[in-house]
């Protein structure tokens, strides 16, 4: 099985596209997504029609939740409760539904789903370190975790034989790696639509169940669309700018 992963896809239709196009050329044949498919961007509907024609396997995330009211928008900065409240006067019932059926972690066969932390998974707490990625993996019990969150690529392994809560960990905008000897992986796939390491390509990732290979790619888009709508819907100017920087 190879295993395609999106990460915060952020209501960016240009981004998830293009992504879903290279991973197509990728040969995935599962499909995941941690959380987060609306809030910042102009096209909460269309991305929840994607990610739903492609019968993905998705967790909740923050955005997610705070649309349906189940989160304290009081958590999020100015701009993301613009778009949260933006994003709620679009969204059509069946995306409500949609959206309040997805589960806060997803234990599949072949891997753990969340979008932060799997110790406290409805608090939402960000794998940025060494240490969060160690209280998380504490949980895991499948060999590969997926994380979103931190908009922030990282593989975090521990290898077969390594002493307790020893990880090895590779941070960079692209990654290639394998999951052969590991007892426990954890990715941080990136995001699709909101990057924030400097890198504004959108970012995707791929697990292949057969030969343990992984991998962090990421591929260019059309960002200067995606600006025009952002600004366009009216929602905050910086949302816009922010995806030419990558941050
Ligand atoms: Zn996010």
């Amino acid at each position: 099985m190879r295993i395609g992963i999106l990460g915060d896809v952020h209501s960016n239709l240009e981004a998830l596209q293009t992504v879903v196009r290279a991973m197509r050329a990728d040969s995935v044949d599962h499909w995941v997504q941690v959380g987060d498919i609306v809030g910042y961007g102009a096209d909460p509907t269309s991305c929840i029609d994607l990610i739903r024609e492609l019968g993905c396997t998705v967790c909740m995330g923050n955005h997610d939740a705070a649309v349906l009211d189940l989160l304290d928008t009081d958590y999020f900065n100015t701009y993301a409760r613009a778009a949260i409240e933006w994003t709620r006067t679009k969204l059509r019932p069946s995306d409500l539904d949609y959206l309040r059926g997805l589960p806060t972690v997803v234990r599949h066969t072949q891997y753990t789903l969340t979008h932060g932390t799997l110790h406290m998974p409805e608090q939402f707490g960000y794998v940025l370190s060494k240490v969060d990625a160690q209280e998380s993996m504490r949980h895991q019990e499948t060999l590969m975790g997926f994380v979103g969150h931190s908009h922030v690529p990282a593989i975090y392994s521990e290898r077969e034989h390594a002493r307790p809560n020893e990880l090895e960990v590779c941070y960079d905008s692209e990654i290639e790696a394998s999951a052969v000897g590991c007892r426990r992986v954890l990715m941080n796939v990136g995001s699709v639509g909101q990057p924030r390491d400097e890198d504004p390509r959108a970012a995707y990732a791929l697990y292949d169940t057969d030969s343990g290979r992984m991998a962090v790619r990421r591929v260019a888009y059309d960002i200067a669309t995606t600006q025009k709508k952002i600004l366009a819907a009216g929602l905050p100017e910086v949302l816009a700018k922010r995806l030419s920087l990558g941050v």
